[in-house]
């Protein structure tokens, strides 16, 4: 039961949210040289882009980064840590868990925990799917390996949740919903990731919106989700390869300023929003 000590939400929080990728699904795939140093940039100049911009504004965030990059880039890991960020799971070479057995999904979740615990000498609170992709046991095995929650799912958009076990669909015996369990659910969406806006894909030719679009849909979720959904969260889910390239991070600088003129909004991690969260649900 909620605390009844506890301070409300703010109006409105926004969690900037980075998923530091850097070569990691690169090293698993026998990417070329060119597309891993594509995903170089993020290490090179995309974290600390973000890191600088992130203190100008005074902003908390949270980074969900794979075990490969903790070990490729361990002054990333340290230089998030000591801004005051949150450093969350995201796989160990980026792998797509929807295509891994239960012990392989286990082996690497637990690999994930111990190499956080080893640098910040505590468990990590959350876990982000690679591609947002998950097989049916996956979310069990995220929450018996001790976190506490998900940023894969999109059921909702600014309100978390708790994660379901054991849904059942057929078409033949129908649906069954399991009961929820213990896991909190942060919904993305790819509207709200830069990936699908920017990148060009192999040939390089898809992609590349104008970042004026990205802002304009991003500043409309906000203003939507400060007028309608109060206590809120808006999550925006970024990749420092991607969003550290200077036009997309000067619309990152005018989406910040969009939200700090919108009263009682406020910029926070995840783990910090969820306590909140859990005080008062
Ligand atoms: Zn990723």
């Amino acid at each position: 039961m909620g605390d009844p000590e506890a301070a409300p939400l703010p109006r409105l929080t926004v969690a900037l949210t980075f998923d530091h990728d850097s070569l990691s699904d690169g090293i698993r795939r026998g990417d070329s040289l060119v597309k891993l140093s594509h995903a170089e940039f993020g290490h090179r100049v995309g974290v600390p882009r973000i890191l600088e911009l992130l203190a100008r504004e005074g902003i908390p965030a949270s980074w969900f980064v794979p075990g490969a990059t903790l070990d490729l880039y361990p002054e990333d890991a340290e230089a998030i840590l000591a801004a005051g960020h949150e450093l969350a799971s995201h796989g160990w070479y980026h792998e797509d868990f929807a295509e891994l057995s239960p012990d392989e999904q286990r082996g690497i979740l637990d690999r994930s925990v111990a190499a956080v615990r080893r640098i910040t000498g505590a468990a990590p609170r959350g876990f982000r799917a690679p591609y947002w992709a998950l097989g049916s046991e996956t979310l069990g095995l995220v929450e018996d390996a001790g976190y506490d929650y998900d940023s894969s799912l999109q059921a909702d958009d600014y309100r978390v949740y708790r994660v379901r076990r054991g849904d059942r669909h057929s078409m033949t015996e129908g649906s069954t919903f399991g009961p929820e369990g213990r896991l909190l659910e942060v919904p993305g969406y790819w509207a709200m990731d830069d990936w699908p806006y920017f990148e060009p894909g192999d040939a390089g030719r898809d992609g590349l919106s104008a970042p004026s679009r990205v802002l304009e849909i991003w500043t409309a979720e906000l203003r939507y989700a400060y007028a309608h959904a109060p206590g809120g969260l808006v999550t925006i889910t970024m990749h420092p390869e991607c969003i550290g390239r200077g036009h997309r991070m000067a619309m990152l600088e005018q989406l910040i300023a969009e939200a700090k003129s919108l009263e009682g909004v406020a910029f926070d991690r995840l783990d910090r929003y969820l306590d909140r969260w859990s005080a008062i649900a």
